[in-house]
């Protein structure tokens, strides 16, 4: 079915299995709608990094933060699609523009369609090219939440690559002598960041689209936590409607209606005309 619909909006999700870090945490779980309502509001003026890793917490309750702030950006997307399966089920409906005729794209795929199988554990990468060898590690939450906000703000990305890339390095050598990182040729550096990416491909999910209307081809970016917290947002708009109808109307807790199960919800909604 989801294949049919991809192929119908001509477009294909690139997929690639590369060994990544450690599996899902067998100790996540999914969130109820009081918990997950609450980490929506502690989110509200946070940045992306913080969302996810607020939802993490959530649903990791039994593993520490700073653990879940190391997973890598891979695998810190990756728990989060499962989070996602869990909460809204597994198909991923968005809308996107073509950037050269300006056409609605109803793009539609299921959370198996971006997911990289995960097995293999690797802490620390290494490579040796152009008589350097280097010892790296991936980039995580807490790197993503160093970065300055200097760079941010200009969008300076080769400021925040080149911020990144030096405090994942862990080694630098040339001819057996130890090497600053700062004087790192950029061939190097381009192939530490070619195997970054190829060791953790969940952090980049590119959707190979191409526009039924002009047949114009791109790569786009999906995004994880951007889609879920706008999913989540729009949930808690909903629920919040929902929860002031039915304690205007009943007279019930808050806590009580968020309790119910979505069924009954309605059930009631539709009983004071809702
Ligand atoms: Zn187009």
């Amino acid at each position: 079915m989801i294949d049919r619909e991809i192929r119908e909006h001509g477009d294909t999700v690139t997929q690639r299995t590369i060994p990544a870090l450690s599996p899902i945490p067998h100790l996540m779980r999914s969130l109820s709608a009081q918990e997950l309502l609450q980490v929506w509001e502690q989110g509200l003026n946070q940045p992306s990094v913080q969302r996810a890793l607020l939802l993490l917490a959530a649903a990791c309750p039994e593993t520490s933060p700073q653990l879940l702030a190391e997973l890598s950006i891979g695998q810190r997307d990756a728990y989060l699609l499962t989070l996602r399966e869990w909460l809204f089920g597994s198909q991923i409906a968005s809308l996107v523009t073509c950037s050269n005729c300006g056409d609605r794209l109803e793009l539609t795929f299921s959370v198996e369609d971006i997911r990289v199988p995960q097995d293999i554990i690797l802490q620390v990468l290494s490579l040796d090219v152009a008589d350097y060898q280097v010892q790296f590690r991936l980039p995580n939450s807490l790197d993503l939440m160093a970065i300055p906000t200097r760079y941010t703000h200009n969008q300076n990305i080769l400021a925040v690559r080149r911020f990144l890339l030096e405090r994942c390095l862990l080694k630098v050598e040339s001819n057996s002598s130890e090497q600053p990182v700062s004087e790192l040729p950029a061939e190097v550096m381009e192939a530490v960041v070619a195997q970054m990416a190829e060791a953790d491909p969940q952090a980049d999910v590119q959707l190979a689209l191409c526009c039924p209307a002009c047949k114009h081809k791109w790569q786009a970016i999906f995004d994880i936590v951007s889609f879920v917290w706008s999913e989540i947002n729009a949930w808690a708009y909903r629920i919040l409607r929902e929860v002031h109808t039915l304690a205007l109307a009943y007279g019930w807790r808050e806590a009580d209606i968020l309790a119910m199960s979505p069924q009954r919800r309605q059930f009631y909604l539709e009983m004071v005309g809702v």
